[in-house]
């Protein structure tokens, strides 16, 4: 009978998976009862859909059994099984996420030690085996097949026996190296606590033919006259994982500890999630939830590879394995479960997104988060700002995304690096250490909190004595705008908002001063064209000579992220402001140039332009012509 091909990339990957040098290859054991729950799931859905199979939860089971002597480990289970093309098409190929994920992540360049983070799913088999045997049966199937690897040279696939449905996994384990043992997995101690481990919270029960010893007495007696003990060893069909999943069970430190495990290996994180959050709620809603905050982001997770939602559940039974609407967008970082008796098990996807129930566990679960990070920044904050290290971002696109519809709920969870404190403050810290007269929070974007602070414009800010935030972030600007007011406080852009900080006095005299240069403004307007779509006297700038400001909608800032879009085409740009210093001697000298000669003032109308370009970050348009225009001056 002809061998099939894996399709290449299944190639690679299993010739890693054998190969492997990786050092927790007992995973292959979770993964392998992984399936073999997922396959009961379904299995159960559809005993419940049809009554008539007579099958009740109780049917369900994972067996492991061991025979020493022919080197063999057995997975086997009672789910839905596989015909003929699945085992083809499931087995053959790199069908789903996990391990295409460890795919990519190898391609560009991983050590292939990182597996524990994917679901490596059903080929880490071969980190212990040289062969692996699959028999199953599918559910509406007389057939049943077998599927034969031996590793990276191909497949078969053949018509055997097995009377019921279910599939077994049969692993022929490696023969032990001087480099490594893989005896340790024929040992039934050894798989016991691998199932304690990693796979305790199964919800069907995982069986194993255990060897128990214990004195009994024979029922003889000794010389003295006390009954006679003799060691007894049997084997019994034990179920070894508690069964009970971790969101039902009550909150204690053994219990934080399994959460903790079950977390690490269900969401394949190296690290304890920072938040464990437990609700149970009965009433409007019922419904228990487990929800985790990670330590820091997937490496994936600012990719559309990474797939939000929680786990949805009905009594027990998994009824969608990543559902969105528990949560909004912005806390799509939180992981975990809903149990909720409430719906029926054959609920769409569309009819979910409209359910009330949903809704309010929604709402509910929202708050509980918000909660939850509001206590932790105040009761922990470095453990919040190590949160926020990560996550921030989020939630700063949670802001403007949706047309600001989540600012409230998501406003009082920033940072913000404060100029004056010199680390990141919330708004909140913002307001209540504000200076008497001050009506403002006054903010300024740059490539960096230094050179944000450095920026010219912010100088009457500083000599008022007024705090100020820096901001660095591509999205911030866009934070800012979306916000706009905060505890009935106006956000102030320093760089091209008012800054409300001249009085009357002085605001006659900024105007007294434009009509008087108005020429040579309107001068250095022509001179720049298009480039330009105002020059003016600066009210801003004390020590500086010129300054680039912006306006209408698009600030520099943001067009400066619009650049690194790759689909940059130019057309989303700030329409400039060229600010000028009057009591700068740059000013005397473009003064006098513009009264004297012409040529020469329109020179220094484009590089007092290149200038403050430089400044604002933004690159030259010919950084040639520039170079030659100012070295000219020589
Ligand atoms: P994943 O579990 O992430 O889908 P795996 O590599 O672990 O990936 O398994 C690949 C596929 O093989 C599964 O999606 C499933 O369709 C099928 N499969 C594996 N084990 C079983 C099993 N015990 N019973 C039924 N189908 C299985
Ligand atoms: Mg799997």
């Amino acid at each position: 009978m002809a061998k099939k091909q894996f399709k290449a990339e299944s190639k690679r990957l299993l010739d890693i998976m054998i190969n492997s040098i990786y050092t927790h290859k007992e995973i292959f054991l979770r993964e392998l009862i992984s399936n073999a729950s997922d396959a009961i799931d379904k299995m159960n859905y559809k005993a419940i859909e049809n009554p008539d199979l007579g099958l009740t939860r109780d049917d369900f089971r994972i067996d492991i059994s061991v025979d020493e002597n022919a080197r063999t480990v057995t997975v086997s289970d009672n789910g839905i099984g596989m015909t003929k093309e699945e085992m083809d098409q499931n087995l053959g190929v790199i069908a789903h996420s996990g391990t295409l994920e460890f795919k990519k992540a190898l391609d560009e360049g991983a050590e292939s030690s990182i597996i524990g983070q994917f679901g490596v799913g059903f080929y880490s088999a071969f980190m212990v085996a040289d062969k692996v045997t699959v028999v199953s049966k599918a559910f509406g199937s007389d057939t049943a097949f077998k599927w034969v690897s031996d590793g990276v040279d191909g497949y078969s696939i053949t018509e055997c026996q097995r009377d019921s449905v279910g599939t077994d996994v049969i692993m022929h384990i490696k023969a032990d190296t001087d480099a490594e043992e893989y005896g340790e997995f024929l040992r039934s101690y050894r798989l016991q606590s691998l199932v304690k481990q990693y796979s305790d919270y199964i919800r069907w029960p995982i069986h194993m033919m255990v060897e128990s010893g214990a004195w009994k007495e024979t029922g003889e007696t000794d010389e003295d006259g006390k009954p006679k003990e003799e060691y007894v060893t049997a084997t019994e069909d034990k179920i070894i994982n508690s069964m009970v999943p971790v969101w039902m069970k009550k909150k204690s430190e053994e219990v934080d500890k399994e959460c903790n495990e079950f977390y690490k290996t269900k969401y394949r994180d190296f690290e304890d999630p920072i938040s464990i959050i437990r609700a149970n709620a009965e009433g409007a809603a019922t419904y228990r939830a487990m929800l985790f905050i990670p330590a820091k982001p997937p490496y994936d997770y600012y990719t559309r590879e990474f797939e939000p939602g929680l786990q949805l559940y009905s009594n027990g039974v998994l009824i969608m394995d990543k559902c969105e609407d528990l949560l909004p967008f912005c806390f799509r970082f939180v992981r975990g479960v809903v149990d909720s008796p409430d719906f029926s098990l054959n609920i769409s996807r569309e009819v979910l997104q409209h359910d009330r129930q949903l809704k309010a566990i929604s709402a509910n679960l929202t708050k509980k988060v918000k909660a939850e990070l509001l206590r932790m920044l105040k009761d922990e904050p470095e453990k919040y700002k190590g949160f926020y290290a990560g996550f921030g971002r989020q939630l700063k696109y949670g802001v403007v995304d949706d047309y600001g519809s989540k600012k409230d709920l998501l406003a009082d969870l920033l940072l913000f690096q404060s100029y004056e404190k010199n680390e990141l403050v919330t708004l909140d810290q913002y307001v209540d250490s504000i200076k008497e007269g001050q009506n403002r929070i006054y903010y300024v974007s740059g490539d960096t909190f230094s050179q944000a602070a450095a920026l010219p414009q912010t100088e009457p800010v500083k000599d008022k004595g007024y705090d100020f935030l820096c901001l660095a972030e591509d999205v911030d600007g866009f934070v800012m705008r979306s916000i706009r007011q905060y505890r009935d406080m106006t956000l102030c852009d320093i760089s091209n908002d008012d800054l409300g900080i001249e009085g009357d006095e002085e605001k006659k005299d900024s105007e007294a001063k434009q009509e008087e240069n108005k020429d040579l403004l309107e001068f250095m307007k022509e001179a720049l064209g298009d480039k330009v779509s105002n020059v003016k006297i600066s009210s801003k700038l004390k020590k500086h000579a010129v300054v680039l400001s912006s306006e209408g909608g698009i600030t520099i800032e943001m067009e400066k992220y619009f650049r690194t879009l790759p689909d940059y085409d130019g057309s989303m740009h700030a329409s400039y402001v060229l600010e000028l210093n009057d009591a700068h001697p740059a000013f005397e000298a473009l003064k006098k140039a513009f009264s004297e000669d012409k040529d020469k003032a329109k020179k220094m109308a484009e590089i007092m332009y290149d200038q403050a370009r430089i400044i604002s970050g933004l690159p030259l348009d010919d950084p040639v012509a520039y170079s030659d225009m100012v070295l000219s001056l020589f």
